[in-house]
């Protein structure tokens, strides 16, 4: 049966990245799916796309309006879920993408999700705090009609925070009239937040990790390890591959990058950070130059800040043995393939980074039976889970002879569209 289709008219042809690499990695998982790959187009066309207008009083009493997005990609095999972003750089294009990063990762996990994402496009530090809050509490009234707690359930990303979370919790409640602390997680712990959330994914990054140097013989104990990015994905992470032995020879954030061979002292670090916003300044390291970044010689590549930083040139000149991306999207497709010809293992975003929405999964389960677990008790099935899916997709990867990230893809497309299949299309 041929498959009708149009190309997507909202598409801007000249900024095609990082949706353009969604598809393109749909398109290389698409031949392994067998008679799935009939319904492929599913995760070709997101679900659903709301754009709105976020108008606020500025502290000043000027009026400034912000474009937010709430696209939910598949909604096949549960409510949407995934994050919202703040950043100058949010565009309909990078929220697409990450809303399908979104499904392929909650399927990839198992957890009972679709796929979801949302955005404002604004540099959050040029808002003072109560400026954040209304466009907050705006943007949550107008992604109303589409989020709940069996709908879809933000979280925080790049940019947003458990206080942002808060508003968000009580802007709809506010509006349905009860409180519903399940519409949204990475809740402050008081507001029926989770333990162990806030570090969920800099975790799952070192437990994917662990499992990937296992099977390469590339141990914890005394690896280098280098870090893109110092927020809560890249500082959690370096924090714990420190505790396990590792030393962390560099890092980098928006405003600086050092580097010290004898390992970065990661506690003083995040004390700097939390006082001084960057890790510019910060004396126990050397400032070192962007190039002599990419190719400092590590045992784990960590990219934990944006999408598309692995590019094909960089690819080239890496160092490393593993990559492990805490990042959603950093390698891009062409990247992934000189990679994968060096011998470079990289495990991809969608098992590496999923620690933090297998949290937020057992928070909104907490939140529904109003029933709390203790942080050891999550940290043991945060680790459950990582494990089983690890050793899952490892063993596709090898069965198959594709990447860990095709067969990540493999495992995840073939519950999504068994779901959509199944469900049939309505009429
Ligand atoms: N923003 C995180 C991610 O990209 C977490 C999403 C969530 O917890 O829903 O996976």
């Amino acid at each position: 049966m041929a498959v009708t289709q149009e190309t997507l008219s909202y598409l801007d042809p000249a900024r095609p990245e990082p949706w353009a690499s969604f598809i393109e990695q749909i398109d290389r998982v698409a031949p392994h799916l067998g008679h799935l790959s009939h319904w492929i187009e599913t995760l070709k066309r997101p679900k659903r796309i709301l754009i709105v207008d976020v108008p606020i009083v500025r502290d000043d009493g000027s009026i400034a309006h912000f474009e937010g997005y709430r696209v939910q990609h598949n909604l096949s095999r549960g409510p949407g879920k995934g994050g919202v972003r703040f950043h100058p750089a949010v565009s309909l294009n990078e929220v697409m993408a990450l809303s399908g990063w979104m499904t392929v990762k909650n399927a990839a996990l198992g957890l009972p999700y679709g796929g979801a994402k949302g955005g404002i496009r604004i540099d959050p530090r040029q808002f003072s705090r109560g400026e954040l809050e209304r466009i907050t509490r705006r943007y949550t009234s107008e992604i109303g009609i589409v989020i709940g707690p069996d709908k879809d359930i933000p979280a925080p990303d790049v940019g947003t925070s458990e206080q942002t979370m808060a508003w968000m919790m009580d802007t709809y409640s506010v509006n349905v009239g009860h409180t519903a602390s399940g519409v949204v997680t990475g809740k402050p712990i008081a507001l029926g937040g989770s333990l162990g959330r806030q570090e969920a994914t800099g975790r799952g990054v070192y437990i994917a990790a662990r499992e990937a140097g296992r099977r390469m013989g590339v141990a914890i104990d005394g690896a280098r390890v280098v870090v893109q990015g110092f927020g809560n994905v890249g500082g959690i992470a370096a924090r714990i591959f420190r505790e396990n032995g590792a030393k962390v020879v560099a890092l980098q954030d928006a405003e600086a990058t050092i580097a010290n061979p004898a390992g970065i002292d990661i506690p003083a670090t995040l004390v700097h950070v939390a006082a001084h916003g960057s890790l510019s300044g910060f004396f126990g390291a050397e400032p070192i130059s962007e190039e002599e970044f990419w190719h400092l010689e590590s045992d784990y590549f960590v990219p934990a800040a944006l999408e598309g930083q692995v590019t094909p040139e960089r690819a080239r000149g890496l160092r490393t043995k593993i990559v492990v991306e805490g990042a959603n999207g950093p390698t891009t497709p062409a990247a992934d393939d000189i990679l994968r010809d060096r011998y470079i293992l990289v495990v991809p975003d969608v098992l590496a980074n999923a620690g933090g929405v297998t949290v937020s999964y057992f928070e909104w389960v907490q939140d529904f039976s109003s029933f709390f677990w203790t942080e050891d008790e999550i940290n043991a099935r945060l680790e459950g889970i990582m494990v089983k899916a690890f050793d899952a997709i490892w063993h596709t990867a090898q069965e198959r002879r594709v990447s860990i990230r095709t067969a990540a893809f493999i495992i995840a497309c073939e519950r999504v569209l068994a779901a959509r299949e199944q469900r049939g299309l309505y009429p």
